[in-house]
């Protein structure tokens, strides 16, 4: 059971940038407005995050990292958002396997922080001879969750990253995301030990802010919005786009579907062949889209690693964006 739950584990977290994709989303879903990220060694010997959200019943420490243990399942309509983002109550459980985990963590309710420390999705002494229980310590309300050693079980998988700077890459990129995304919340990244190495956003930021801060002035000077959407496909649409005046050597895309940070390659070609005919050849756009769908038309068929999604009547609602997007470049002054 043990090596089928490592496996399992090691399917939906692959880097750590999987590992921080799921806590920065359960921080969010715990409200924080201020989420701070250090990473050591790519985030492989080390990945934190702190978080001023709601925090975590002391009750509900032993059972956290369980298998679809989960606060988030409360009305029958939820099914429906299980469906699009998949494997529920997972995410803390698939990380104990393969990681040494530690939770601090203190609610508004409660006089004292608890600490509590996971191995193979139950609770751990830290040291031998310890206590599993958690235990109460001084701290502010909110989550800090530390992931240290990450595959230190699966050395197939550790030996795979070959180098650090790398996975940091993606980690910066992931925080990034999200700064841009998470309207009135502050974010922070850096290297363990190395406060220059990051980014820092804070919560006051507006949209050309964020972007600004991390993305560089060109082009944030160059941005053009909209918001579009209707009722037959179930859809709402906010986009920040780069105008004609601006090109990169890459496409930049900050798709999100429901608050979530998806992949999709043809969402992303799609957007590609439309400024093909406004940049001049081999020029690239960023395009940031933040997509509201009703859930249940979003596809669950996915693999949570490629975090690719489909949803239905996806080439209708491509081409509503895409026409926007035709209509926001032609309108700009050149
Ligand atoms: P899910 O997010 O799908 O519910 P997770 O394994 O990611 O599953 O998290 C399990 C549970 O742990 C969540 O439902 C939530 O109750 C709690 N939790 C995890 N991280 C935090 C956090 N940063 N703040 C508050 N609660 C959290
Ligand atoms: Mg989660």
């Amino acid at each position: 059971q043990d090596v089928v739950n490592k496996i399992a584990a090691g399917e939906i977290i692959v880097a750590p940038v999987h590992a921080l994709k799921e806590l920065i989303e359960n921080a969010v879903d715990a409200g924080a407005t201020q989420l701070d990220v250090v990473a050591k060694e790519g985030g492989l010997k080390l990945l934190q995050i702190t978080d001023n959200g709601h925090g975590i019943d002391k009750e509900d420490l032993p059972i956290l990292c369980e298998r679809f243990t989960t606060s988030k399942l409360k009305a029958f309509e939820d099914l429906s958002s299980i469906a699009t983002y998949g494997f529920r109550g997972e995410a803390l459980a698939s990380i104990s396997h393969i990681a040494h985990l530690t939770v601090t963590t203190r609610t508004k309710e409660s006089s004292c922080a608890w600490r509590a420390h996971y191995a193979d999705g139950k609770l751990t002494s830290p040291k031998p001879g310890q206590s599993a229980e958690p235990k109460p310590i001084a701290g502010r309300p909110g989550t800090q969750i530390t992931v240290e050693d990450l595959f230190y079980n699966v050395p197939s998988r550790r030996k795979a990253f070959r180098s650090a700077s790398e996975e940091y890459a993606k980690i910066l990129e992931m925080v990034g995301r999200y700064a841009v995304h998470c309207f009135g919340v502050a974010f922070s990244c850096k290297k363990h030990g190395d406060s220059s190495s990051g980014l820092s956003v804070p919560a006051s930021a507006g949209m050309l802010d964020r972007i600004r801060q991390i993305h560089g002035s060109a082009v944030a000077n160059e941005l053009v919005s909209f918001k579009t959407g209707n009722d037959r496909w179930g859809f709402k649409c906010e986009a920040w786009i780069s105008s004609a005046n601006y090109s990169a050597k890459r496409t930049t895309l900050l798709l999100f579907i429901n608050h979530r940070a998806v992949e999709s390659a043809a969402i992303k070609k799609s957007i590609e062949q439309t400024y093909a005919t406004f940049l001049p050849k081999g020029g690239h756009p960023f395009v940031y889209l933040s997509l509201e769908i009703e859930p249940h038309r979003v596809d669950v068929n996915v693999h949570p690693t490629k975090r690719e999604v489909h949803f239905l009547n996806e080439d209708e609602i491509v081409e509503i964006i895409c026409e926007e997007i035709r209509n926001s470049l032609g309108k700009v002054d050149t």
